[in-house]
């Protein structure tokens, strides 16, 4: 279902017009118009859902394996040297739409991008006990 006054709900069902690489019956694929870098991407459900917190693992899986396709084709078209895939979760994540996307951002030699976080120490049991209390939920 379309969100009112979702933007991305707009563009992925073609009420705002943008620079669509692919659409297809559950997915739209549009340049982003604010980009990291040249041909940024980002794949867009037309149904809305807010986040990774929220979308279905089907629709999430059929948008991933469109990703794989896209990607290919940016690769081929932008002679990109590598690509990032990005996708924010939360104001504290950085996600400033609310609407499921993901992120393809091509990247260059000598570009100033960074996604660069601080590696923390970790210790194996606490490690392995985490890792056991998130499984139990999965
Ligand atoms: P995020 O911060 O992960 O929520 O990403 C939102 C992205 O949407 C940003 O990279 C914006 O540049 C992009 N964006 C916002 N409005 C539009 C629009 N009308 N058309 C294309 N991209 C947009
Ligand atoms: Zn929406």
């Amino acid at each position: 279902m379309a969100e009112k006054d979702c933007i991305f709900c707009k563009i992925a069902n073609g009420e705002i017009p943008s620079a669509t690489i692919y659409e297809n019956g559950d997915f739209r694929v549009i340049l982003d118009v604010s980009p990291a870098s040249k041909g940024h991407a980002l794949i867009l459900p037309k149904e809305h859902f807010k986040d990774i917190f929220d979308i279905d693992a089907d629709t999430a899986g059929k948008l991933f394996s469109l990703a794989t396709e896209v990607a290919r084709a940016m690769k081929s078209i932008l002679k990109c040297d590598g690509m990032n895939i990005v996708q924010n979760n939360g104001i504290i994540a950085g996600q400033t739409v609310f609407h499921f996307h993901l992120h393809l951002i091509p990247r260059y030699e000598g570009d100033n991008i960074s996604l660069k976080w601080e590696q923390q120490e970790s210790v194996q049991t606490e490690l392995r006990e985490l890792a056991a209390q998130i499984r139990k939920k999965i």
